[in-house]
């Protein structure tokens, strides 16, 4: 291990190559703070040329790497394994440069240590929106958004991050370089081969620069928000603002009381945006390019009418950009209310739009029935059909239990066969790091883990990328 950091301090320079327990703590241990991995050191290359220089050294000392952007994963799948030899983290945070901008053709090239609102902010800068939103968005990475194929709030309108992207380059794990940084909106030249990467999680390379692709840059926004008796109701509400608004409508964000209530009590400054208390909320935005007040007509009109029919109980329309702001400020904050809140038993499944009150109400009775009479937090992008239910305990709560980890995991699996069960996913966006590879081999049909295991091992031979996260060790179910 000596001669390999010596190595790498060679082709990186000392002030690359982290040793110092203190230095290397912020990079070996997971967002939430329940996983500490062992790194023989972290590197921290500046350029496309250095990461190769770093796999191929890694590569010929047998080595396993794990890349890292941000280290927000909610999967604990960016830190290396505890168990073992120690890997080496390779850290994309310096590698900051938005390479281009190309306005007509509505793309730019970023290195892929870009941080995801350093992106949006250069491309606002130009007339542009870089569409991919989510709540850690001042530290998650270009290069970690691609490898977990983020989500987030702008999924309804605009897609998530695999259909933002027009091309990448990749540092394959034999050291070579891809460059695949096509702008093309039509390249039909056989496989599409950055699909491949994207939503890899780290196991089949280092991704170090993307190709981006822009859309217009919306300058009027229409925001209000509802607060309904339950999921059916603000089902309704949706179809009613697609109707109405069509392709304007931009967000459909919901969360029910309990979460609301959490962020109020564990997020400095944030304010309920309605006075009332009720059950079930709902951020609904309009936005588009001039002519504000189409959108506000469109966005009062049905929220009217739905106070009318009986289906929205309060709502609050956004008088300026700064209450909109702190609307949005109270939904991004969810994840950091939560982590402070207590233990939660996070999960991330994605139904049918159409399923999610069944999903809930279902999912519900599933999680109660291990842990009778938790309070669930629900905070789901409605208008994509992504849930993330999370049972709750209080951290005193969670050390009483006999088994907490066995208790933990029965819930989170009762809560992913009921997704399961009515055509869903187990994971919709934050990917399956090493949390979820359990879930994987359970409902991931057989055929495609198999090609799934083809391809990292023609890509990673010596399986020294991110080993034991993404692909389950255990055998998939049998059958297609
Ligand atoms: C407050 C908060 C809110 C969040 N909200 C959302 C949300 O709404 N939607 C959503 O989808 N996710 C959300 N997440 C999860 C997380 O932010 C995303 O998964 C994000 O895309 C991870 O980016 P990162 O740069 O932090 O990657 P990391 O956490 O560093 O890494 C994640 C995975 O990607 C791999 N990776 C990272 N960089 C590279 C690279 N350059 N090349 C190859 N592999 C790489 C890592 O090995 C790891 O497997 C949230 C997290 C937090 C903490």
């Amino acid at each position: 291990m000596d001669a390999l950091i010596s190595r790498l301090t060679d082709l990186l320079g000392a002030d690359a190559v982290l040793t110092a327990p203190a230095d290397v703590a912020g990079y070996v241990e997971d967002w939430r703070g329940r996983y500490r991995g062992l790194a023989c050191c972290v590197v921290l290359p500046a350029s496309t040329q250095q990461v190769s220089d770093v796999v191929q050294a890694c590569a010929r000392a047998g080595v396993p790497m794990v890349p890292q952007g941000g280290n927000t994963s909610l999967c604990e799948g960016s830190v290396p394994r505890a168990d073992g030899e120690p890997w080496v983290v390779i850290s994309l945070a310096r590698m900051r440069r938005i390479r281009s901008i190309d306005i007509a053709n509505n793309s730019m090239e970023v290195d892929a240590g870009c941080v995801l609102a350093q992106v949006q902010q250069a491309a606002a800068e130009q007339g542009r929106l870089y569409p991919v939103s989510l709540g850690a968005e001042g530290s998650c990475q270009i290069g970690g958004n691609l490898a977990t194929n983020a989500g987030g709030t702008g999924v309804l309108r605009y897609g998530n991050t695999r259909e933002n992207v027009l091309g990448l380059e990749v540092v394959l794990p034999d050291g070579r370089i891809w460059n695949g940084l096509y702008g093309l909106r039509k390249n039909n030249t056989g496989f599409d081969l950055k699909h491949l990467f994207i939503g890899s999680e780290g196991t089949l390379g280092v991704i170090t620069g993307a190709t981006l692709k822009l859309h217009p840059l919306p300058d009027s926004h229409a925001t209000a928000w509802m607060a309904l008796a339950s999921p059916t109701l603000a089902l309704e509400m949706l179809g009613r603002f697609q109707q109405r608004s069509g392709g304007v409508l931009s967000a459909f964000e919901m969360v029910n009381d309990v979460q609301l209530n959490i962020v109020l009590a564990h997020v400095a400054n944030r304010r309920a945006p309605v006075s009332s208390r009720h059950p079930w909320h709902v951020l609904v935005e309009l936005s588009d390019t001039g002519g504000e007040q189409v959108l506000q007509d469109a966005l009062q009109e049905v929220l009217a009418q739905g106070v009318e029919d009986g289906l929205v109980l309060d709502a609050a329309v956004a008088a300026s950009g700064a209450q909109r702001a702190a609307w949005w400020e109270v939904r991004h904050s969810v994840s950091e209310g939560n982590k402070k809140a207590g233990m939660g038993i996070n999960t991330d499944p994605a139904v049918p739009v159409s399923a999610v009150p069944a999903f809930i109400e279902r999912a519900t009775e599933a999680a109660h029935r291990i842990l009778p009479g938790a309070p669930i937090i629900v905070v789901a992008h409605l208008g994509d059909g992504n849930v993330h239910f999370i049972p709750q305990a209080s951290f005193e709560q969670w050390r009483a239990f006999q088994d907490a980890d066995a208790t933990a995991h029965a819930v989170k699996h009762a809560v992913n066969e009921v997704a399961h069960a009515l055509g869903g996913t187990f994971s919709a966006e934050h990917g399956i790091g090493q949390v979820l590879t359990d879930e994987m081999a359970l409902f991931k049909p057989g055929v495609e883990v198999d090609l799934m295991r083809g391809i990292k091992a023609l890509i990673d031979p010596q399986a020294l990328f991110n080993p034991g996260r993404l692909l389950p060790s255990a055998s998939p179910r049998p059958g297609p």
